[in-house]
């Protein structure tokens, strides 16, 4: 597995570092807030177990899974497969991703909790790759880990073809694995 990364991007360190300081910051945004935390599986759980065990408030947890992504490239269709199954109407809500790439899928995401009423909506994502936005897509994220250059990423929850999730660190994988 580690021989496909040409690089590692961030270390297991690095990662946890940039939790524990969004964790202190997301602490004090929700605290009495009681907010509902949606993983956007299913490149998100490595993050979201690390995440919400640094947001020391009593929250709930819920995810939600979409479908779209094949191989390197987003496709831009979306379908849900699996829905929140929080009531999230008059609740704080917070946003899990793995990664903010093109937008589709955020924007996506976001159009559908939003209809459902939410008291707040926030964004937290691990990695921004801002150079890598489709045009017309203006959502920000709230908070954000890393900003990345744009190049493909694997590890710490992120896959190629479903493998490489299990990495502990975020890696660049080498072009030849996706060429071949
Ligand atoms: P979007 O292009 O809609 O912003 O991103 C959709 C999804 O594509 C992300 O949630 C993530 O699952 C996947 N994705 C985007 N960029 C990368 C990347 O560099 N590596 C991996 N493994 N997945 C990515
Ligand atoms: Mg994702």
């Amino acid at each position: 597995m580690e021989r496909d990364i040409e690089k590692i991007l961030l270390t297991q360190e690095q990662i946890q570092n940039r939790i524990r300081e969004l964790g202190e910051i997301l602490t004090a945004e929700y605290a009495d807030k009681n907010p509902v935390i949606v993983g956007v599986l299913k490149g998100v759980v490595v993050f979201y177990a690390d995440m919400v065990r640094q947001i020391q408030v009593p929250c709930q947890m819920d995810f939600m899974w979409l479908s779209s992504y094949g191989g390197v490239n987003s496709t831009g269709k979306m379908v849900v497969r699996q829905d929140v199954t929080a009531d999230i109407a008059g609740r704080h809500v917070l946003i899990l991703e793995d990664i903010y790439d093109t937008g589709n899928s955020l924007t996506y995401t976001v159009a559908h909790l939003k209809a459902k009423n939410p008291a707040s909506l926030k964004i937290c994502t691990l990695l921004d790759k801002p150079e890598r936005r489709k045009p017309g897509v203006t959502l920000k994220a709230d908070y954000v880990g890393f900003t990345i250059p744009n190049a493909f990423v694997v590890g710490y929850g992120l896959d190629y073809n479903e493998q490489y999730r299990n990495l502990p660190f975020i890696g660049i994988l080498k072009p030849e694995v996706y060429e071949k």
